[in-house]
């Protein structure tokens, strides 16, 4: 077994510069390579993690097996390497602090003054050095949150520092993301940014060893020499980062740019197998190629910041591609959506998705798109909040319990249709008590969920505090609702379909989790392909 390598990787000059895409990008090429390469991120800010921000913040939470409430970015690294993550691969300044704190109680420290240096960064180095030290993998690939400069991510820096030190030069690197601003008015790159951005890394002792350079123009030799010699890196580590079309082009563009082999120059490692990414590529030939269209409407009351939808949005290209089909995604705003307007702001859309969300605001909408959808036989997805929109909308308006809703909308309902799971209702505290993670669940055969997965046995991921109440069961079933998935544990019902209908599905949870760009989710495949046979 080869020693685990370090790489890191930092932003500079601005935020939203992509670190996440090149990190998944470069994991992508090594894992072609035929290293075990991994990727976390440490994030500088103090919730302990983002499962209670609101997606306005910082976009979706993503939901790993193990039932962690991670960051968005981790979302990339799993469609990217087609490999789970876990709790370990994101960690905050607020877990930092938490463990520091649960230690200083508990007389760890044995009586010391207990400081940022060296208690905060010792625990930020032993974070970061978990996944390399359980011996699965290769290569860990450490994301930092931030921008280099920002107060908040010293600590992390100076981790990093400690950390390269410790590993020795051949064992560890750092990769600098950072923006090459194009001036219309000279015509000109600029370049000064970034060399006070990489100052800004030297006084805090760090040298990159690798620059990507995010452009919208080609950076041409000059440049590139220039780069290289006010940062202080060799010729071939300045690495153009040019923008593309869609974040799955990265892969191919670094491959290109050569990053991967500089980096296991770098590594003093050898590369294994030349890349050949036969998968990736036939998805991208599929993605850029498509025979068909659909047009989509995603009916939400995030739709301001479309992250917060990122996974389901991803999602739609992975199935998109994978029926050689152009989905047209239009996010509707579900607090505007009514009775009167909906025929209209729905028109000419050959699905629906209800996406899933928190609280009453936008509520009425959505069960106005499912009744929508279900007299319209338009195919519809509904996903957690939006599944158990339709079991709302299907038991007011089918199975005659006028009034039934949500106990969390409305907590005075006539008929709980969706109520609080029995484990919740003891629960005062917010972060990380909803259901969460990866649960079994058992498919009813011949169902449209049993012939999308072509098989019975399935695991999704959760998040979420109400459930379909079983009280209701027999009552909408008679009326027509089939509940074709089933928690083989609990007996609760996962899936809802309705007869007569080409294609109604509600999940209570999240498919979107787990698309792939080699393991496009079959609910959205068969979505995308029913709303195809719509045109
Ligand atoms: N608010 C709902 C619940 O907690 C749905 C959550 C979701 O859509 N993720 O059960």
């Amino acid at each position: 077994m080869v020693k685990t390598k370090y790489i890191f990787v930092t932003g500079g000059v601005t935020s939203s510069l992509g670190k996440g895409i090149i990190a998944a990008s470069l994991a992508k090429l090594l894992q072609a390579r035929g290293y075990k390469t991994t990727i976390q991120k440490f994030d500088p800010y103090i919730n302990v993690d983002p499962g209670t921000l609101n997606p306005y913040e910082h976009g979706e939470c993503y939901v790993t097996e193990d039932g962690a409430e991670t960051d968005l970015d981790l979302g990339h690294y799993e469609r990217f390497l087609n490999v789970p993550t876990s709790q370990a691969n994101n960690v905050t300044t607020g877990r930092i602090y938490q463990t520091v704190i649960e230690n200083e109680r508990r007389g760890e420290y044995l009586g010391k003054t207990v400081q940022v240096i060296p208690h905060i960064t010792d625990e930020i180095r032993r974070r970061m050095c978990i996944l390399g030290e359980t011996g699965e993998f290769d290569i860990v690939i450490t994301e930092i949150g931030g921008t280099v400069g920002d107060i908040e991510s010293l600590p992390y820096i100076e981790s990093m520092r400690q950390l390269i030190w410790h590993e020795g030069e051949s064992n560890a690197l750092v990769i600098h993301l950072t923006l090459i601003p194009y001036l219309a008015a000279a015509g000109e790159l600029k370049t000064k940014p970034t060399q006070h951005s990489v100052k800004s890394l030297l006084e805090l002792g760090i040298q990159p060893d690798i620059l990507v350079c995010r452009t919208e123009k080609p950076l041409n030799t000059e440049i590139k020499r220039k780069l290289a010699l006010f940062c202080n890196v060799q010729d071939n580590a300045v690495i153009e980062a040019r923008d593309l079309s869609t974040i799955y082009e990265v892969p191919l563009a670094m491959l290109k740019e050569k990053l991967d082999k500089v980096v296991l120059a770098k590594l003093k490692l050898k590369s294994i197998v030349e890349p050949q990414l036969y998968q990736w590529r036939d998805f991208l030939f599929r993605l850029e190629h498509p025979k068909s269209e659909v047009r989509i409407a995603v009916v939400g009351k995030y739709v301001e910041l479309p992250d917060a939808y990122k996974s389901i949005s991803e999602a739609f290209i992975h199935s998109g591609a994978s029926n050689e089909c152009d989905v047209q995604v239009k996010y509707i705003h579900s607090e505007y959506l009514t009775d009167e307007n909906v025929a209209q702001k729905l028109k000419g859309f050959q699905g629906i998705l209800v996406a899933p969300g928190f609280g009453p605001r936008g509520i009425d909408g959505k069960l106005t798109a499912v009744k929508f959808a279900r007299e319209n036989k338009i195919p519809f997805f509904g996903i957690c909040l939006g599944m158990q929109s339709s079991v709302i909308e299907f038991a007011r308006n089918v199975a005659g319990l006028t009034g039934a809703h949500s106990s969390e909308m409305d907590p005075n309902t006539p008929y709980p249709v969706i109520d609080l799971m029995e484990e919740q209702k003891k629960i005062t505290n917010y972060g990380g008590t909803m259901r969460l993670g990866a649960y079994d669940c058992e498919l009813e055969k011949g169902s449209l969920a049993a012939k999308a997965y072509g098989k019975l046995k399935i695991s999704e991921r959760h998040r979420h505090r109400y459930e379909f109440n079983d009280a209701y069961k027999n009552q909408l079933q008679e009326a027509g609702m089939r509940i074709t998935g089933i928690n083989p544990k609990t007996k609760l019902a996962e899936i809802v379909e309705i007869a007569n209908h080409p294609w109604f599905v509600g999940v209570q949870f999240h498919p979107e989790l787990k698309s792939t760009v080699e393991n496009p989710h079959p609910l959205f495949v068969a979505f995308i392909a029913a709303a195809m046979k719509l045109n």
